[in-house]
């Protein structure tokens, strides 16, 4: 079945789904296809959207959200986990970040456009169908292949959602080491049309690339539960500690550093180093060793992402540098 028909009510009761659904077509006429795993609980209660693999290279999330189906008992769950295992499949099969039949990236194009390309209908019937219908969502994302970011938990500070829990208290209840939160929304993202729609959401973050490590995985697995706890869905208590590092800023503008020149990128700082203004962050080389650009930090901050991946070209985001706060 399509996507589009996918409605949650028909499914029964305390009962565990696995569903394929076709979303669009390939350039040969084929199937894109999305697997849902979804499981309504015993009693009444929200309904927690959690989607994988926005990113193709990004495999923390459909291992979370595989886990999660087959632990979760319905007998003890009150409301609906909705999992997206995979959004973006031919981005997961080319294990690449964008997908390779558009060449698009899914976490650009929201609301996207049911007559558009494969990644922008991927986009709107994930929102039509899936975002729009949750009460609480959760996106997660890892470093990817090229880049680092530490484990860390983001929403959007901005989002005012009357009765229900925000996504402030969801991502506080995720228990990352990190927290940061984003003042302003950025554009064409899962957790903007989440904003756009009042449904409070999160995304997650985490330093492995091109792999799952254990510890990533515990931890992720943990902060859903944790929200499911938070939201009503589970009873017990949140495990884990709060998070030690608590950052703003939205990633963008002038706290993300870029190359100005093509060259071999060398990082001289770790994630979550705190560095001054104008403190060197890094270096550009040619290939024979000579300088090309010295990177410097535009503001007080903390290291919140830096490139691993030495090939850099001009444009290439090198590092985002955050502002520390309590909140
Ligand atoms: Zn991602």
């Amino acid at each position: 079945m399509h996507l589009k028909d996918f409605d949650i009510s028909k499914l029964e009761k305390r009962f565990k789904t696995i569903l394929r659904v076709e979303i669009s077509t390939d350039e040969k006429g084929e199937a894109v296809q999305q697997t849902l795993l979804v499981i309504r609980g015993k009693k009444d209660g929200p309904i927690l959207l959690l989607t994988g693999g926005v990113h193709g290279d990004e495999f923390e999330g459909p291992q979370t959200i595989m886990n999660l189906f087959h632990e979760i008992e319905p007998e003890k769950l009150s409301g609906s986990l909705v999992g997206l295992v995979i959004a973006n499949e031919p981005a997961y099969e080319d294990a690449n970040r964008c997908n390779p039949i558009d060449g698009k990236n899914l976490a650009r194009v929201f609301p996207g456009d049911p007559k558009g390309s494969v990644t922008e209908q991927i986009a709107y019937w994930m929102g039509e169908i899936l975002i729009s219908k949750a009460d609480y969502y959760i996106d997660f994302h890892s470093s990817g292949s090229d880049s680092e970011m530490p484990q860390m938990c983001g929403y959007f500070k901005c989002n005012s959602t009357g009765n229900k829990l925000t996504s402030q208290d969801m991502a506080e209840a995720f228990r990352a080491k990190v927290t940061w939160a984003h003042p302003d929304f950025a554009e064409g993202r899962t957790l903007s049309y989440a904003y756009d729609h009042v449904i409070p959401a999160i995304y997650s973050e985490c330093p492995s690339t091109r792999c799952v490590s254990k510890n990533d995985l515990e931890v992720y697995l943990r902060g859903a539960l944790n929200v499911m706890k938070l939201i009503g869905m589970m009873q017990g208590k949140l495990e884990g500690s709060p998070s030690k590092y608590y950052l703003s800023g939205n990633g963008d503008t002038d706290q993300c550093v870029s190359a100005t020149t093509d060259g071999f990128f060398q990082p001289d700082k770790n994630l979550l180093d705190l560095v001054k203004k104008g403190e060197s962050l890094g270096t550009i080389k040619s290939l024979s060793g000579e300088l090309l650009e010295e990177i410097f930090s535009p503001i007080q901050g903390y290291v919140g992402m830096r490139r691993m991946l030495p090939s850099t070209h001009v444009g290439d985001s090198l590092f985002m540098i955050a502002d520390g706060f309590k909140s």
